[in-house]
């Protein structure tokens, strides 16, 4: 996989959270257990939030409740994602991957020839797949064959579903040169109990807390917030006077 330029600026800028609409807050929120590192996608499909949500609910459904098996997933992700030179889709996968059961080589190796990789015979052809799906090129009798001795019709459906989506979504990022998300350097923990509605923190990150106009209490708009907003909100716990605010920084320690 050759690594896609970075260095000009993204054609549309993925919307910070703090405009994005409730509900597309609320999948982010859901979807904490798939991993961090999707801010920035999710803040380009915050431009079209009826898209948004047709798009997450899909990728919900192929994340939860697919029947092909989270490694099985992994594998055609990381491919197409290397097939199409999306060097985000590849980075954010290698931890879900990683908790689907792959080996470290084995995620490294999805970007190599798949030849060089002992690969079983099952993989061999998921990979293959992958290449000619990513290509939008048609699959053999012999490959279509050899997947189907593996997988029962409702899995082959839901692999072909699963590249389409990859590749959509590997377009999408890379024409729109969507910057990767920097890992979180914290997490935030808000105690709403000790919130006195001051309103500091969100003077002083309003890309992670906002007023919730019901009780004019604090609530958090993203728990895991991007690197960029780390000051901030070291700043807002700083200012806070009720002591609500309770940061973890990738060292695990409190702060304050
Ligand atoms: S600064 Fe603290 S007390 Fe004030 S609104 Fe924010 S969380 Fe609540």
């Amino acid at each position: 996989m050759t690594t896609t330029p970075t260095t000009s600026p993204p054609r549309i800028a993925p919307l910070p959270p703090a405009e994005w609409p409730p509900d597309l807050r609320s999948l982010l929120a859901d979807s904490r257990q798939d991993g961090p590192g999707r801010e920035n996608l999710f803040g380009t499909l915050a431009h079209h939030p009826v898209l948004a949500h047709a798009w997450l609910s899909l990728a919900r459904v192929l994340t939860h409740e697919g029947a092909l098996g989270h490694r099985r997933r992994e594998l055609i992700v990381l491919r197409v994602a290397h097939r199409l030179d999306a060097g985000y889709v590849h980075r954010r996968h290698r931890i879900p991957a990683a908790d689907a059961g792959l080996t470290a080589a084995e995620i490294d190796a999805t970007a190599a020839d798949p030849t060089a990789h002992p690969w079983s015979a099952e993989d061999r052809a998921l990979l293959e797949a992958a290449d000619l799906l990513a290509a939008n090129s048609p699959l053999s009798e012999g490959l279509w064959d050899r997947l189907a001795h593996a997988l029962s019709p409702g899995q082959l459906v839901e692999l072909l579903v699963l590249a389409g989506q990859t590749a959509t979504m590997c377009t999408t990022l890379n024409t729109l040169r969507t910057p990767s998300d920097r890992p979180p350097s914290l997490t935030v923990l808000l105690d709403r109990d000790r919130c006195c509605s001051a309103g500091q923190c969100v003077g002083a990150a309003p890309e992670v807390f906002e007023q919730d106009e019901s009780d004019g209490r604090v609530a958090l708009l993203v728990p895991d917030p991007d690197a960029r907003y780390a000051d901030e909100v070291r700043f807002a716990a700083d200012l806070c006077p009720g002591g609500a605010i309770t940061l973890l920084d990738h060292e695990e320690t409190a702060h304050p």
